[in-house]
């Protein structure tokens, strides 16, 4: 193999981007040709590389994979808990605690199902972590907004519970709401750490820095 043919090869094959026929050319010729192997040594060393090209196509193609599967898996699983939670509600005798019980399920799992639909927009993004931070923040937007329109459709007012407000009273109605909303505030917290490690993990199958 001549020498010069071998000197294009070699920077594709430091990227990586070269086939698995050139690399067993380059290899079989710098093990012969001290020239080439000196060439090659000085190009792997030499500080001021950029690859051409990303890593290599194979790999790309299975995290695509990858993170297609973890996005439908978590989208199945959202939607199976909230069908869980809708019957709840459709199972338990009528009344507010048992809407609210099974709310405190499906308003948090709906606030982390609904932020996935962020995750097709990840290329606008800057950096995984931009991208990873937006996501916890459309999850926990939601989510309030859904708690919102929960004191509206119970009927809910927070004039009338504060109304008549003394300490004691305060304390009566704060901890009225703990009870009620407690375990809905516990998995809003759980779903917002979640929805931000997952969409990083995601962000980072997709090689995204
Ligand atoms: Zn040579």
């Amino acid at each position: 193999m001549n020498c010069e043919v071998i000197k294009d090869l070699i920077p594709l094959y430091i990227d990586g981007c070269c086939s698995k026929e050139s690399r067993k050319i380059v290899e079989e010729h710098i093990g012969s040709c001290k020239k080439c192997q000196q060439h090659f040594d000085d190009m792997s060393t030499a500080p001021d590389i950029i690859p051409v090209c990303e890593a290599p196509q194979k790999l790309n193609k299975i995290n695509d994979w990858k993170a297609s599967v973890l996005q439908s898996v978590l989208l199945f699983i959202s939607f199976a808990l909230i069908t869980v939670g809708v019957a709840i509600e459709a199972n338990t005798p009528l009344g507010l605690t048992n809407g609210l019980c099974a709310l405190n399920l499906v308003v948090p799992v709906t606030g982390f199902m609904l932020s996935l639909t962020n995750w097709y927009f990840i290329r606008i993004y800057k950096s995984r972590k931009v991208f990873s931070n937006c996501s916890l923040f459309i999850t926990l937007g939601i989510t309030l907004c859904a708690y919102i329109w929960s004191f509206a459709h119970y009927e809910l007012n927070l004039s009338d519970l504060f109304s008549e407000i003394d300490f004691i009273g305060f304390l009566d109605v704060m901890q009225g709401i703990l009870f009620f909303y407690g375990i809905g505030f516990l998995l809003t917290l759980v779903f917002c750490v979640l929805s931000k490690i997952l969409s990083a993990q995601y962000a980072k199958m997709l090689g995204k820095d």
